[in-house]
């Protein structure tokens, strides 16, 4: 614990960490090491660790790196934060993250963009941009961070770091800051397929407090690591695994520099006996219009409690009740919340709700319904995270949209609830890392963990 707050000391320039508080970790660190001389053992025991800002933690502050919840000191720990205190890790402070998980790059966040540790002219990629940094610099080996639609896997992939989004419902959202509620997932984000299997074994679990979590017989992510499948022999460990390639995943808008290592990694699966399968997904491209309708609806739902009154900042300066909610909001929420608060009370509106918000939840039952069809002609399905790797920071800032394309290959897993892993396999152009996507059928979170560490 105490070199990794002197790691984090020393690599301040990240922007990584946004909160440190060296007394707490001391205090998780000394309580593991008595743990540990009593005789007790866990794969998480004295381990350290960091957490997304958008958990909320006691000690810590809990910001969603947003000045609406500048200083913020929550008085309990979200669920799986919990259950990562009590599996004995310790934790080394929050994270940076785009404020309120909305965002692709960590630049919109209030404690200022982090940055790459590949390449300090890049982003980190995001929301979960401080949790791959403090990753993939060697800060902690490993971090919690959540998925809405790729934002674990999507700053694994360009900060080249292993991570994973289960299944919807598996994690408990308790103490999750909301974003969308119908999309948002808590993921583990480590080095490799097996340090998340580990770390995912103490995230999952059933939780009266959240009612969409699941209620299933505990699963060991890491028993079947270094396995062959049950219908393959050592040398050809991944027989009988047939992996699917959407052909809207490796079309046009996938750089040559992505392709390339992605497409060396296919044919390492297929030594390793996978057979690889071409489908298709036919609806790929309505995911970032049907997301970017949902996922704002839901936000202006869930952010409407920061009013300066029952949560949050509360400007100095008002005349009546309107000018006090008006002024805390502008004050408190960022653009690129306030964008998502308007388009999202838009869609929702009387007059434009069946138009748009009933539009794109039609949409996204067809896109969970082509996976399944997908999921009868092979078991997984591979492809890009990200259609570029990490870029300038600074080059997509201005322009939304643009930011919103680069989501393409992450929304359909998080619009149908499926789990889905970056995995990197290599580097792009200014050699900056690449990472393939596995995509599973519902809970099948074990078998993108053993697909994976047969690859790394
Ligand atoms: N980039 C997406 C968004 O801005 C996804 C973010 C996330 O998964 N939290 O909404």
């Amino acid at each position: 614990a105490q070199d990794a707050l002197q790691r984090i000391q020393s690599s301040a320039q990240l922007n990584a960490f946004v909160d440190v508080q060296p007394e707490l970790t001391l205090a998780q660190a000394r309580a593991a090491d008595e743990r540990l001389a009593r005789g007790e053992t866990g794969a998480l025991l004295g381990i350290p660790c960091g957490h997304k800002d958008i958990f909320v933690t006691r000690g810590w502050a809990s910001t969603a790196a947003s000045n609406m919840l500048k200083g913020y000191v929550s008085p309990f720990d979200a669920e799986v934060v919990d259950r990562l205190n009590k599996a004995g890790s310790v934790s080394l402070g929050k994270l940076n993250c785009d404020e309120f998980a909305m965002g692709s790059s960590n630049e919109k966040s209030a404690h200022g963009p982090c940055l790459n540790p590949w390449d300090t002219q890049a982003v980190p990629g995001g929301s979960s941009g401080g949790s791959a940094v403090a990753v993939a610099a060697g800060l902690v080996p490993f971090a919690t961070g959540t998925d809405t639609g790729g934002s674990i896997r999507q700053p694994a992939s360009l900060c080249g770091i292993t991570g994973i989004k289960p299944t919807y419902g598996s994690c408990s959202r308790y103490g999750m800051i909301a974003y969308a509620s119908s999309l948002d997932q808590a993921g583990p984000m480590a080095r490799s397929a097996k340090d998340c299997a580990l770390v995912l074994n103490h995230m999952v679990g059933f939780d009266p407090k959240d009612s969409t979590v699941v209620e299933r017989p505990a699963e060991d992510f890491a028993a079947q690591l270094g396995q062959p499948r049950a219908t393959a022999s050592l040398d050809q460990p991944l027989k009988g695994l047939r992996i699917g390639l959407p052909v809207e995943f490796f079309g046009e808008g996938l750089a040559d520099d992505v392709r390339k290592p992605i497409d060396e990694a296919l044919t390492h699966l297929k030594q390793l006996g996978a057979e690889l399968v071409d489908i298709s997904l036919p609806r790929t491209k309505l995911s970032i219009p049907a997301y970017y309708v949902i996922a704002p609806a839901e936000a202006s739902s869930n952010l409407s409690r920061f009013d300066g009154v029952r949560y949050g900042h509360r400007a100095e300066q008002y005349t009546d009740l309107k000018s006090m909610y008006e002024n805390s909001r502008s004050e408190g929420f960022g653009l690129e919340v306030q964008r998502r608060i308007m388009v999202g009370a838009y869609v929702l509106s009387h007059g434009y709700y069946d138009a748009y918000y009933l539009q794109a939840q039609k949409v996204r039952r067809l896109i969970a319904q082509d996976f399944q069809a997908a999921f009868t002609q092979c078991d997984l399905i591979a492809g890009p995270v990200s259609p570029t790797v990490a870029w300038n920071l600074g080059e997509k800032s201005a322009n939304p949209t643009q930011m919103y394309l680069a989501d393409i290959y992450t929304l359909g897993a998080s619009l149908a609830g499926l789990p889905g892993m970056s995995v990197p396999v290599g580097f792009g152009d200014k050699n900056r890392p690449v990472g393939m996507q596995l995509i599973g059928n519902y809970f099948r979170e074990s078998e993108l963990l053993q697909t994976a560490d047969w690859y790394q």
